[in-house]
């Protein structure tokens, strides 16, 4: 496996995938190691998450520095992941003694009724590598605290993060066999749900996550899967198009518009629309693109080599259709993944950029007539990931987002993810959950116990 650096395409580094023998012997380690885990006191747990966190703030530069150089995200980008990622660590290390704590629900006469969470007991995790700390540690955190042993495969384009990752937990005091690094691309993965696991837990794309459903079916075990989006935000006639549109041009081009949750879709209504189009350009033009390394960039390379000819076809597709760009539209010619940071206008839902996700600093910006026909396009879609209102009245809001079919929903703000709420997916954007206390009994089965006295 050769590891690339996508701003340049220079190899960073080799090494070897996990052969068949490899996963096996690690799921075995796994497995052997779970009772005793599940056994250890949950303090002794939270502690070792505690010191995890600490080390993550003792090398966030020297974490971030191995990201950018492997998955071209701009450095300030790695940083304030991993800075974000604390405060998720703190939600779980708040959270997890209550969640896990058993409920009596009944006592009279006699008998009584308690309701118990157990973990669940060796899972697969399965990860992307846009946000390697976030949706990493949405399942490993978690699934550790509740008693899980975790196989942990990190995506193939961020797999030297994700080694960093398992040597920080181990130097923490999470025994080696508890949280086992898996190295390798999907076959590896393939391999690695042929085990007998209890439970996968994925991200990454639709196309994946299909096939991991369809290789554990019949199984019977725990199935998540946090997949993609074709975000859609809507621009109301009555807000300050600006404002709106800095916001939102954040929200499309954020770690180079390859968030799960970046805005993909903007409907505009047709009052605001000509102010908040050029908004949005001037908006654009200011972000700096560039080697990911420097402070400066806000723009930097693609992970992926494939992905720029996605975004080259979306732009065919629609320039064909009769869209006008407004900007970019084209690879950088120079070696690496580099694409324009692109905006469309006169797009419409016949044109893939408006359908596909496209994962890249690209957006389509339709003009609507009103409220109804923002709520149909919205809703026109495959994927329901996020999905947002910009207006200054809260029931339009609220009214127009509760028609949404999304996991998320957003008013006056876009491509955020808390903690204390629930992420997850509609449709193709996937099935389960991660985050927030439901995030954290998801990694458990519940058991009821029926106790008599007498
Ligand atoms: P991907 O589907 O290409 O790969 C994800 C992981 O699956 C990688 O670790 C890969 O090695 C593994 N894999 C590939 N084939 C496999 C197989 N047959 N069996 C088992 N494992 C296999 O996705 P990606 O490019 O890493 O990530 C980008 C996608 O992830 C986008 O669609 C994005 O929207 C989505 N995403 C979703 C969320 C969310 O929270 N919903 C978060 C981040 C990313």
């Amino acid at each position: 496996m050769k590891i690339l650096n996508p701003a340049d395409d220079t190899v960073i580094t080799e090494l070897s995938d996990d052969t068949p023998e490899m996963v096996h012997n690690k799921y075995r380690a796994a497995r052997a190691a779970q009772p005793d885990w599940a056994a250890t006191a949950l303090s002794t747990r939270l502690n070792a998450i505690r010191q995890f966190r600490e080390l993550m703030v003792r090398d966030t530069e020297q974490l971030a520095s191995v990201t950018t150089a492997e998955t071209g995200k701009p450095i300030r980008m790695s940083r304030n992941e991993i800075n974000g990622l604390l405060g998720r660590i703190d939600f779980f290390l708040e959270q997890t003694e209550k969640t896990l704590r058993p409920a009596s629900v009944f006592d009279e006469g006699g008998m009584r009724e308690e309701i118990s969470l157990e973990p669940l007991g060796v899972i697969a995790n399965i990860s992307a590598w846009n946000y390697p700390y976030f949706v990493g540690a949405n399942v490993f955190i978690p699934a550790l605290l509740t008693g899980n042993t975790v196989l942990y495969k990190p995506s193939e384009f961020s797999t030297l993060t994700g080694v960093e990752i398992g040597k920080r937990l181990h130097e923490a005091g999470i025994p080696k066999d508890v949280f086992i690094t898996v190295a390798g691309g999907g076959d590896t993965g393939a391999e690695l749900l042929k085990q007998p696991i209890d439970g996968v837990f994925f991200t990454g794309s639709y196309a994946t996550g299909r096939k991991i459903a369809e290789a554990v079916a019949g199984r019977m075990i725990k199935l998540q899967l946090e997949l993609g989006g074709k975000d859609p935000t809507y621009v109301c006639d009555d807000v300050d198009p600006a404002a709106a549109a800095a916001s939102l041009a954040d929200g499309a081009m954020y770690n180079t518009g390859q968030s799960c949750c970046s805005v993909e879709r903007i409907y505009v209504h047709e009052k605001v629309f000509a102010p908040f189009v050029e908004a949005f350009v001037n908006e654009v033009k200011g972000f700096v693109v560039g080697d990911p390394a420097s402070e400066k960039t806000y723009i930097g390379p693609l992970t992926r080599g494939p992905q720029v000819e996605v975004l080259e076809a979306q732009v065919n597709d629609a320039r064909t259709k009769g869209a006008r760009i407004l900007l970019g539209g084209k690879r950088i010619d120079k070696p690496g993944n580099w694409f324009e940071p692109t905006v469309l206008v006169d797009v419409n839902h016949t044109m893939a950029v408006m359908q596909e996700e496209s994962f890249g600093p690209i957006i389509g910006i339709q003009k609507v007539s009103g409220d109804a026909e923002a709520r149909k396009l919205m809703n026109d879609t495959e994927y329901g990931l996020t999905a947002g209102v910009y207006t200054k009245d809260a029931t339009r809001a609220r009214t127009i987002l509760s028609g949404i079919r999304a996991g998320s929903v957003y008013w006056n703000c876009c491509d955020r993810v808390s903690p204390r709420l629930p992420w997850s997916g509609v449709g193709h954007s996937g099935v389960g959950l991660t985050l927030s206390t439901y995030g954290i009994e998801t990694f458990t089965r519940t058991k009821g116990w029926h106790l008599r006295s007498a």
